[in-house]
């Protein structure tokens, strides 16, 4: 099963910001040659001003006077630098130049009826175009939105970038990435997923590797006209091409599969969800319940099976999936619901498990972390902080100050810090210290110069419990490598869904933080730590061959987390 991380802009307008970017950079370039050919000029008069004071007309002739070598090869860098200038100029003027700066223009406009004037004009004018010419026509002509809706006018926009690739390839304009997308999206709006196809198998030919969007177009294009086979085809090229599906298009495929009761890809896709989607949107939720509510669903399945192999795919594939195919017969119960603290389902009763994290794979995710908090923070401080960890650690929870002093409240709060620090080193079997992880700042001004404050802020310091990054820092890398080396708890209530999170890709991460992120909750008797679940929150497989798929809906302490169950028991 490929697990390989894949993120892809949307499928809209991808091409839009490239353009108007780049046109950008044209114009800074512009400016910057008029910079310099403005300073350049004056570099000359001062020169000739000094040497030839009497006539700067008679320039070329007293210049001859001049034997020294510097003079003559400044002369020369002169000379060398004028006609840099004026072939940048005269590129800068060039038709083709003034087309794309024309086209780029229409591009951030929409303007596709300028595009196309400009386009006839330059044509006529046999200016030459080159691919981005092309690709801002096509980006133009393509249709705004994915739905394949099509109207009248659309309709000739279509035919006009069918005519202006048609054009591309009599002009021999090598395409690229960009001119593949934007014209498959044409052949997905007039409904032609095949040649959607073909242009996807033509990227090869040019040696460009296709992206997951450039298999949109074919692929949802067969999905919706039921063309299964078509669409199996899409999705083993994107395989044998490492271009990983996301829910998107698994989604999309067991739908497929369901309509046309092809069990065994229905099956297929629910384990390709399982091992990388993880929890599926409501979206999916949906098409699956369709699924296990339909007539095929309760007529396939194994009646009698071989428990032996059932449990030995189980310990095989890690826990939660055996991967034997359908189990059981008959009509399934789809229900809707929810599981208690222990992972125990509301709906049948069943228990959940929880899956494992290979100790191996923890490694090698501390030792990437720390590669990329080295690189993003002051390479010193972060291996000050790996040395300090090794003298102190390892911890049993580590705790990110900064997130739970302000958790619930507007003023930072000691007292809070340290009610969860207590609980914590009460459940740590040695009665451990957690890491207490907070910025030079909060160590230093404000509620910190509390006496009481610095009574405990100095505890913990004596008891090696206590790390302040440095100024101009991050902390949050400091905390989540602490918890990943140690192997440990985290507690905060920060989601770790920003900028820096998404750096750690899809793969580990989510399933790290599931098993390790403690939040805290207030409540009338203080705080409450809300310890990870004691289950895994992922498709379940069950040995009997129940299915317990979690969604994303309801992702956080106040609504629990909703479930689909479905089961023929
Ligand atoms: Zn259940």
């Amino acid at each position: 099963m490929l697990l390989r991380v894949a993120s892809f802009p949307t499928k809209t307008l991808i091409l839009l910001p490239f353009f108007c970017k780049s046109s950008n950079v044209l114009f800074v370039h512009s400016k910057r040659c008029i910079y310099l050919s403005r300073n350049y000029t004056s570099m000359t008069i001062i020169f000739n001003a000094q040497k030839q004071p009497k006539s700067l007309g008679s320039m070329a002739r007293k210049t001859t006077h001049f034997s020294t070598t510097s003079a003559e090869a400044l002369l020369q860098s002169s000379k060398n630098m004028g006609s840099r200038i004026s072939r940048k100029k005269a590129r800068r003027e060039s038709p083709e130049m003034i087309l794309r700066v024309k086209l780029d223009t229409c591009s951030k406009n929409g303007d596709l009826a300028e595009a196309l004037h400009l386009y006839n004009e330059a044509r006529a004018n046999s200016v030459q175009l080159n691919v981005h010419h092309y690709n801002v026509l096509l980006y133009l002509c393509s249709p705004k939105s994915d739905n394949g809706e099509e109207d009248g006018e659309d309709s000739v926009r279509l035919d006009n970038g069918f005519q202006i690739f048609k054009q591309m390839r009599i002009d021999k304009v090598e395409p690229n990435e960009a001119t593949f997308t934007n014209v498959s999206r044409l052949a997905a709006a007039k409904e032609d997923p095949k040649l959607a196809f073909d242009l996807v198998k033509q990227m090869k030919d040019h040696g460009i590797v296709p992206k997951l969007r450039s298999y949109g177009p074919a692929l949802f294009g067969f999905c919706k006209k039921g063309m299964a086979d078509e669409a199996y085809e899409v999705d083993s090229h994107m395989i044998d091409n490492g271009v990983l599906a996301e829910e998107t298009e698994l989604s999309a495929l067991l739908r497929l599969s369901s309509e046309v009761k092809r069990e065994g890809k229905v099956y297929e896709m629910m384990h390709r969800l399982r091992a990388t989607v993880r929890q599926v949107s409501e979206e999916t939720a949906s098409t699956i319940e369709d699924w296990f509510r339909s007539k095929r669903a309760a007529e396939v399945g194994a009646e009698k099976w071989d428990v032996r192999k059932v449990k030995k795919g189980v310990l095989e594939g890690g826990g939660g999936w055996h991967g034997q195919g359908w189990l059981g017969k008959g009509t399934w119960t789809v229900m809707r619901t929810r599981m208690d603290e222990t992972g125990v389902c509301q709906s049948c009763g069943d228990k959940l498990v929880c899956i494992d994290i290979d100790p191996e794979e923890t490694e090698n995710f501390a030792k990437s972390l720390a590669k990329l908090a080295s690189e993003k923070e002051a390479r010193t401080n972060f291996a000050k902080f790996q040395e300090w960890l090794q003298r102190h650690g390892p911890f049993d929870a580590v705790v990110d100050g900064a997130n739970l002093g302000l958790a619930n409240q507007h003023t930072f709060s000691f007292p809070q810090i340290m009610r969860v620090v207590n609980q914590l080193r009460q459940i740590s079997p040695t009665k451990k210290f957690p890491l207490v992880v907070l910025h030079q700042s909060r160590v230093s001004g404000g509620p910190a110069q509390h006496p009481n404050n610095k009574k405990l802020l100095e505890t913990w310091k004596r008891a090696g419990a206590l790390y302040s990054t440095p100024q101009g820092s991050n902390d949050d890398w400091y905390w989540l490598y602490a918890a990943v080396s140690s192997k440990c708890l985290l507690v905060t209530n920060d989601e770790m869904r920003d900028h820096l999170f998404n750096l750690l890709g899809n793969s580990f991460f989510p399933r790290w933080k599931e098993k390790h992120q403690v939040r805290i909750k207030p409540s009338s008797n203080g705080l409450i730590l809300h310890m990870p679940p004691p289950y895994s929150l992922v498709i379940q497989e069950s040995e009997r061959g129940s299915w317990h798929i979690p969604t994303v809906t309801g992702d956080d302490l106040e609504t629990p987390r909703q479930w689909v169950c479905a089961t023929r028991m």
